[in-house]
Protein backbone atom coordinates (compact mmCIF):
# COMPACT_ATOMS: atom_id res chain seq x y z
CA UNK A 1 0.00 0.00 0.00
CA UNK A 2 0.85 4.07 -0.53
CA UNK A 3 1.88 4.08 3.21
CA UNK A 4 4.96 1.01 2.58
CA UNK A 5 5.74 2.43 -0.47
CA UNK A 6 6.32 5.92 1.21
CA UNK A 7 8.10 4.44 4.00
CA UNK A 8 6.86 6.57 7.03
CA UNK A 9 5.01 9.51 5.14
CA UNK A 10 1.45 9.02 4.01
CA UNK A 11 1.20 9.94 0.53
CA UNK A 12 -1.71 12.48 1.41
CA UNK A 13 -2.44 14.04 5.06
CA UNK A 14 -4.41 16.50 5.76
CA UNK A 15 -3.97 19.09 8.40
CA UNK A 16 -7.01 21.20 9.86
CA UNK A 17 -5.81 24.76 11.61
CA UNK A 18 -8.15 26.45 13.71
CA UNK A 19 -6.88 30.27 13.59
CA UNK A 20 -8.04 32.59 16.33
CA UNK A 21 -11.36 34.84 16.20
CA UNK A 22 -10.25 38.00 14.56
CA UNK A 23 -11.39 41.64 15.92
CA UNK A 24 -14.08 41.96 12.78
CA UNK A 25 -15.73 38.41 14.39
CA UNK A 26 -15.47 39.91 18.12
CA UNK A 27 -17.06 42.66 16.80
CA UNK A 28 -20.25 41.00 15.33
CA UNK A 29 -20.23 39.12 18.86
CA UNK A 30 -19.51 35.80 17.53
CA UNK A 31 -18.65 32.67 20.20
CA UNK A 32 -16.09 29.64 19.10
CA UNK A 33 -17.97 26.70 17.91
CA UNK A 34 -15.46 25.13 16.54
CA UNK A 35 -12.50 23.01 18.68
CA UNK A 36 -10.17 20.34 18.79
CA UNK A 37 -11.07 17.71 21.11
CA UNK A 38 -8.68 17.76 23.72
CA UNK A 39 -4.59 16.90 22.29
CA UNK A 40 -6.33 14.24 19.18
CA UNK A 41 -6.40 15.24 15.71
CA UNK A 42 -9.94 15.84 16.35
CA UNK A 43 -12.36 18.73 15.09
CA UNK A 44 -15.77 19.14 17.06
CA UNK A 45 -17.73 21.67 15.50
CA UNK A 46 -21.04 22.82 17.64
CA UNK A 47 -20.15 20.42 20.08
CA UNK A 48 -21.87 17.56 18.06
CA UNK A 49 -20.10 17.00 14.19
CA UNK A 50 -16.60 15.38 14.86
CA UNK A 51 -14.03 15.03 12.16
CA UNK A 52 -10.58 13.27 12.64
CA UNK A 53 -7.71 14.23 10.41
CA UNK A 54 -3.60 13.93 10.66
CA UNK A 55 -3.25 17.08 12.33
CA UNK A 56 -5.76 19.38 13.92
CA UNK A 57 -4.28 22.59 15.01
CA UNK A 58 -5.78 25.96 17.00
CA UNK A 59 -4.84 29.15 18.19
CA UNK A 60 -2.57 28.13 20.43
CA UNK A 61 -0.02 26.18 17.60
CA UNK A 62 2.65 29.16 16.20
CA UNK A 63 3.48 29.16 12.46
CA UNK A 64 7.01 27.63 13.83
CA UNK A 65 5.64 24.58 15.36
CA UNK A 66 2.98 23.91 12.43
CA UNK A 67 5.92 23.85 10.07
CA UNK A 68 7.89 21.67 12.24
CA UNK A 69 5.14 18.81 12.35
CA UNK A 70 3.90 18.94 9.19
CA UNK A 71 6.39 20.18 6.23
CA UNK A 72 9.96 18.27 8.15
CA UNK A 73 9.55 15.55 7.12
CA UNK A 74 7.98 16.57 3.83
CA UNK A 75 11.57 18.28 2.62
CA UNK A 76 13.50 14.90 3.23
CA UNK A 77 10.93 13.03 0.97
CA UNK A 78 11.93 15.89 -1.29
CA UNK A 79 15.21 15.67 -1.29
CA UNK A 80 15.00 11.92 -1.95
CA UNK A 81 13.47 12.93 -5.44
CA UNK A 82 9.69 12.82 -4.52
CA UNK A 83 7.34 15.99 -5.72
CA UNK A 84 5.81 17.56 -3.37
CA UNK A 85 2.57 19.79 -3.21
CA UNK A 86 0.95 22.16 -0.08
CA UNK A 87 -2.45 23.32 -0.56
CA UNK A 88 -3.83 25.53 1.88
CA UNK A 89 -7.76 25.40 1.22
CA UNK A 90 -10.73 27.06 3.38
CA UNK A 91 -13.10 30.09 3.24
CA UNK A 92 -11.50 34.03 2.70
CA UNK A 93 -10.31 34.91 5.76
CA UNK A 94 -9.54 31.70 7.19
CA UNK A 95 -5.72 31.88 7.82
CA UNK A 96 -5.01 30.27 4.06
CA UNK A 97 -2.22 33.32 2.81
CA UNK A 98 -0.93 33.61 7.05
CA UNK A 99 -0.19 29.98 7.15
CA UNK A 100 1.57 29.64 3.26
CA UNK A 101 3.24 32.83 3.58
CA UNK A 102 2.20 33.74 -0.06
CA UNK A 103 2.09 37.83 0.96
CA UNK A 104 5.36 37.42 2.15
CA UNK A 105 6.95 40.65 3.69
CA UNK A 106 11.02 39.72 3.55
CA UNK A 107 11.45 39.02 7.21
CA UNK A 108 12.05 35.59 8.38
CA UNK A 109 9.95 36.15 11.94
CA UNK A 110 7.71 34.32 14.26
CA UNK A 111 4.83 35.39 11.65
CA UNK A 112 6.37 34.21 8.97
CA UNK A 113 4.42 31.10 6.82
CA UNK A 114 5.57 28.30 5.09
CA UNK A 115 6.91 29.09 1.81
CA UNK A 116 9.63 31.37 3.89
CA UNK A 117 10.38 29.22 5.86
CA UNK A 118 10.79 25.93 3.38
CA UNK A 119 13.54 28.28 1.02
CA UNK A 120 15.61 28.53 4.29
CA UNK A 121 15.54 25.26 4.31
CA UNK A 122 16.16 24.38 1.06
CA UNK A 123 19.19 25.98 1.09
CA UNK A 124 20.64 25.35 4.10
CA UNK A 125 21.09 21.70 2.93
CA UNK A 126 21.73 22.72 0.19
CA UNK A 127 24.81 23.99 1.86
CA UNK A 128 25.50 20.21 3.53
CA UNK A 129 25.33 18.93 0.19
CA UNK A 130 27.62 21.48 -2.33
CA UNK A 131 30.34 19.14 -1.77
CA UNK A 132 29.09 16.27 -3.26
CA UNK A 133 26.12 17.84 -5.50
CA UNK A 134 25.99 20.33 -7.19
CA UNK A 135 22.25 22.00 -7.62
CA UNK A 136 20.04 24.45 -9.88
CA UNK A 137 17.24 25.86 -8.08
CA UNK A 138 14.31 27.52 -9.94
CA UNK A 139 11.44 29.15 -8.86
CA UNK A 140 8.35 30.53 -10.20
CA UNK A 141 5.01 32.00 -9.29
CA UNK A 142 1.36 32.12 -10.98
CA UNK A 143 -2.02 32.60 -10.47
CA UNK A 144 -4.96 31.30 -11.79
CA UNK A 145 -8.06 33.11 -12.93
CA UNK A 146 -11.18 32.20 -14.41
CA UNK A 147 -9.32 29.00 -15.89
CA UNK A 148 -6.52 32.01 -17.13
CA UNK A 149 -3.03 31.27 -15.86
CA UNK A 150 -1.07 34.47 -15.05
CA UNK A 151 3.01 34.74 -14.92
CA UNK A 152 3.30 36.53 -11.85
CA UNK A 153 7.19 37.05 -12.60
CA UNK A 154 6.47 38.23 -16.08
CA UNK A 155 8.19 41.55 -16.81
CA UNK A 156 5.31 41.96 -19.50
CA UNK A 157 1.82 43.74 -18.21
CA UNK A 158 -0.95 41.02 -17.16
CA UNK A 159 -2.68 41.26 -20.56
CA UNK A 160 0.94 39.77 -21.76
CA UNK A 161 1.42 37.57 -19.38
CA UNK A 162 -1.14 34.97 -20.26
CA UNK A 163 0.70 31.96 -20.09
CA UNK A 164 -0.53 28.74 -22.35
CA UNK A 165 -0.43 24.91 -21.42
CA UNK A 166 0.41 22.23 -23.30
CA UNK A 167 1.20 18.69 -23.21
CA UNK A 168 3.82 16.46 -24.58
CA UNK A 169 5.47 13.57 -23.40
CA UNK A 170 7.51 14.74 -20.17
CA UNK A 171 4.00 15.94 -19.25
CA UNK A 172 2.52 19.60 -18.90
CA UNK A 173 4.95 22.49 -20.18
CA UNK A 174 4.45 25.76 -20.10
CA UNK A 175 6.32 27.57 -22.53
CA UNK A 176 7.83 30.84 -21.99
CA UNK A 177 6.86 30.91 -18.36
CA UNK A 178 9.23 32.67 -16.54
CA UNK A 179 11.54 30.50 -14.14
CA UNK A 180 14.25 32.57 -11.90
CA UNK A 181 17.19 31.22 -11.01
CA UNK A 182 18.21 31.09 -7.56
CA UNK A 183 20.67 30.91 -5.25
CA UNK A 184 19.78 31.90 -2.18
CA UNK A 185 16.20 32.35 0.38
CA UNK A 186 16.97 35.94 -0.11
CA UNK A 187 16.75 35.83 -3.46
CA UNK A 188 13.11 33.51 -3.39
CA UNK A 189 12.32 35.23 -1.14
CA UNK A 190 12.08 38.70 -3.70
CA UNK A 191 10.77 36.10 -6.24
CA UNK A 192 7.56 35.92 -3.92
CA UNK A 193 7.74 39.32 -2.57
CA UNK A 194 7.58 40.42 -6.81
CA UNK A 195 4.78 38.50 -7.06
CA UNK A 196 2.44 38.88 -4.28
CA UNK A 197 2.78 42.57 -5.13
CA UNK A 198 1.61 41.44 -8.67
CA UNK A 199 -1.25 39.97 -7.30
CA UNK A 200 -2.79 42.42 -4.75
CA UNK A 201 -2.36 45.43 -8.09
CA UNK A 202 -4.49 42.92 -10.16
CA UNK A 203 -6.77 41.96 -8.10
CA UNK A 204 -7.50 45.88 -6.96
CA UNK A 205 -7.65 46.54 -10.97
CA UNK A 206 -10.21 43.58 -10.37
CA UNK A 207 -12.03 45.72 -7.80
CA UNK A 208 -12.23 42.29 -5.75
CA UNK A 209 -9.60 40.46 -3.24
CA UNK A 210 -7.45 37.75 -4.71
CA UNK A 211 -9.93 35.49 -3.37
CA UNK A 212 -11.08 34.29 -6.03
CA UNK A 213 -7.63 33.09 -7.69
CA UNK A 214 -5.36 30.15 -6.73
CA UNK A 215 -2.05 31.64 -6.42
CA UNK A 216 0.98 28.85 -7.07
CA UNK A 217 4.72 29.03 -6.15
CA UNK A 218 6.59 26.07 -7.50
CA UNK A 219 10.43 25.96 -6.32
CA UNK A 220 12.33 23.11 -8.58
CA UNK A 221 15.66 21.62 -7.54
CA UNK A 222 18.14 19.61 -9.88
CA UNK A 223 20.68 17.80 -8.21
CA UNK A 224 23.80 16.12 -9.77
CA UNK A 225 26.12 14.04 -8.59
CA UNK A 226 29.26 15.75 -8.85
CA UNK A 227 31.33 11.73 -10.21
CA UNK A 228 28.30 10.65 -12.32
CA UNK A 229 27.64 13.92 -14.14
CA UNK A 230 24.86 12.08 -16.08
CA UNK A 231 22.05 11.53 -13.30
CA UNK A 232 20.02 14.58 -12.97
CA UNK A 233 17.17 14.51 -9.81
CA UNK A 234 14.53 16.65 -10.31
CA UNK A 235 11.71 17.57 -7.89
CA UNK A 236 9.47 20.01 -7.44
CA UNK A 237 7.26 21.49 -5.01
CA UNK A 238 4.16 23.50 -5.42
CA UNK A 239 2.96 25.69 -2.95
CA UNK A 240 -0.77 26.68 -3.36
CA UNK A 241 -2.97 29.29 -1.73
CA UNK A 242 -6.01 28.22 -3.42
CA UNK A 243 -9.18 30.26 -3.99
CA UNK A 244 -11.49 30.80 -1.58
CA UNK A 245 -13.47 27.97 -0.80
CA UNK A 246 -17.16 29.94 -0.17
CA UNK A 247 -19.21 30.33 -3.29
CA UNK A 248 -19.01 33.21 -5.29
CA UNK A 249 -22.16 34.78 -5.55
CA UNK A 250 -22.90 35.83 -9.51
CA UNK A 251 -25.71 38.55 -10.27
CA UNK A 252 -27.28 37.44 -13.37
CA UNK A 253 -29.87 39.32 -15.37
CA UNK A 254 -32.88 36.99 -16.22
CA UNK A 255 -35.72 38.51 -17.84
CA UNK A 256 -36.58 41.74 -15.77
CA UNK A 257 -35.21 40.43 -12.40
CA UNK A 258 -31.60 39.98 -11.10
CA UNK A 259 -30.57 36.70 -9.77
CA UNK A 260 -28.49 35.29 -7.58
CA UNK A 261 -26.19 32.51 -9.57
CA UNK A 262 -23.79 30.29 -7.24
CA UNK A 263 -20.55 29.40 -9.01
CA UNK A 264 -18.46 26.92 -7.75
CA UNK A 265 -14.55 27.36 -8.17
CA UNK A 266 -13.73 24.69 -11.40
CA UNK A 267 -10.17 24.23 -9.79
CA UNK A 268 -11.38 23.38 -6.52
CA UNK A 269 -14.25 21.31 -7.75
CA UNK A 270 -11.86 19.54 -10.00
CA UNK A 271 -9.47 18.90 -7.10
CA UNK A 272 -11.86 17.48 -4.98
CA UNK A 273 -12.43 15.16 -7.51
CA UNK A 274 -9.38 14.06 -8.36
CA UNK A 275 -8.07 13.59 -4.70
CA UNK A 276 -11.46 11.14 -3.97
CA UNK A 277 -10.35 9.36 -7.33
CA UNK A 278 -6.62 8.93 -6.48
CA UNK A 279 -7.99 7.30 -2.38
CA UNK A 280 -10.98 4.99 -4.65
CA UNK A 281 -8.22 2.73 -5.85
CA UNK A 282 -9.76 2.50 -9.80
CA UNK A 283 -6.48 2.91 -11.22
CA UNK A 284 -5.35 6.68 -13.05
CA UNK A 285 -7.50 5.99 -15.61
CA UNK A 286 -10.19 7.35 -14.15
CA UNK A 287 -8.64 9.89 -12.21
CA UNK A 288 -9.99 13.42 -14.17
CA UNK A 289 -7.08 15.94 -14.07
CA UNK A 290 -8.16 16.83 -17.52
CA UNK A 291 -11.48 18.72 -16.04
CA UNK A 292 -9.28 22.25 -14.89
CA UNK A 293 -5.68 24.13 -15.42
CA UNK A 294 -5.40 23.82 -11.02
CA UNK A 295 -5.17 19.69 -11.48
CA UNK A 296 -3.27 19.52 -14.70
CA UNK A 297 -0.90 22.02 -13.43
CA UNK A 298 -0.47 19.45 -10.45
CA UNK A 299 -1.09 16.67 -12.08
CA UNK A 300 2.89 15.24 -11.95
CA UNK A 301 2.73 16.25 -7.90
CA UNK A 302 -0.70 14.40 -6.95
CA UNK A 303 -0.65 10.88 -6.84
CA UNK A 304 2.51 8.39 -8.02
CA UNK A 305 5.66 9.44 -7.16
CA UNK A 306 4.65 12.51 -4.56
CA UNK A 307 3.51 13.68 -1.81
CA UNK A 308 0.89 16.04 -0.20
CA UNK A 309 -0.44 18.14 2.52
CA UNK A 310 -3.29 19.28 2.52
CA UNK A 311 -4.01 22.57 5.31
CA UNK A 312 -7.56 22.90 5.60
CA UNK A 313 -8.29 26.36 7.20
CA UNK A 314 -11.09 27.33 9.33
CA UNK A 315 -12.37 30.42 11.23
CA UNK A 316 -14.14 29.00 14.90
CA UNK A 317 -16.79 31.43 14.44
CA UNK A 318 -20.53 29.73 15.24
CA UNK A 319 -21.10 32.79 12.30
CA UNK A 320 -18.75 30.99 10.21
CA UNK A 321 -19.78 27.29 10.61
CA UNK A 322 -21.56 26.57 6.99
CA UNK A 323 -18.65 27.37 5.55
CA UNK A 324 -16.45 25.59 7.88
CA UNK A 325 -18.41 22.07 8.16
CA UNK A 326 -17.96 22.36 4.25
CA UNK A 327 -14.29 22.84 4.18
CA UNK A 328 -14.17 20.07 6.45
CA UNK A 329 -15.97 17.56 5.21
CA UNK A 330 -13.78 18.59 1.45
CA UNK A 331 -10.62 17.22 3.51
CA UNK A 332 -12.46 14.48 5.09
CA UNK A 333 -12.48 13.57 1.53
CA UNK A 334 -8.76 13.86 0.84
CA UNK A 335 -7.82 12.20 3.82
CA UNK A 336 -9.44 9.03 3.18
CA UNK A 337 -7.24 8.25 0.63
P1 LIG B 1 -7.26 33.90 3.66
O1 LIG B 1 -5.96 33.95 2.90
O2 LIG B 1 -7.76 32.52 3.89
O3 LIG B 1 -8.31 34.77 3.02
P2 LIG B 1 -5.79 35.33 5.69
O4 LIG B 1 -4.60 34.47 5.80
O5 LIG B 1 -5.63 36.57 4.89
O6 LIG B 1 -7.03 34.51 5.13
O7 LIG B 1 -6.31 35.62 7.16
C1 LIG B 1 -7.40 36.50 7.44
C2 LIG B 1 -7.08 37.32 8.67
O8 LIG B 1 -6.93 36.49 9.81
C3 LIG B 1 -5.78 38.09 8.55
O9 LIG B 1 -5.93 39.33 9.20
C4 LIG B 1 -4.79 37.22 9.29
O10 LIG B 1 -3.71 37.95 9.81
C5 LIG B 1 -5.64 36.62 10.39
N1 LIG B 1 -5.16 35.28 10.76
C6 LIG B 1 -5.26 34.17 10.01
N2 LIG B 1 -4.76 33.09 10.64
C7 LIG B 1 -4.31 33.54 11.83
C8 LIG B 1 -3.67 32.91 12.96
N3 LIG B 1 -3.39 31.59 12.98
N4 LIG B 1 -3.36 33.68 14.01
C9 LIG B 1 -3.65 35.01 14.01
N5 LIG B 1 -4.25 35.65 13.00
C10 LIG B 1 -4.57 34.94 11.91
MG1 LIG C 1 -5.59 34.94 1.08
Amino acid sequence: NKISAMGDVDNVRVAVRIRPLVPSERDLGCQEAVERVGDSPQVIVNRSDTFTFNYVFDARDTQDYIYDVTVTDLLEKFFSGFNATILAYGQTGSGKTHTMGTAYNGALDENAGIIPRIMRDIFERIQKLVGEFEFVVKCSFMELYQEQLYDLLSDQPREQAIVEMRENRNGVVMPGLTEMLVYSAGETAECLLRGSTGRAVAATAMNEQSSRSHAIFTITVEATKKDELSTVTTSKFHLVDLAGSERSKKTQATGDRFKEGVKINQGLLALGNVISALGSGQGSGFVRYRDSKLTRLLQDSLGGNSITLMIACVSPADYNVAETLGTLRYADRARKI
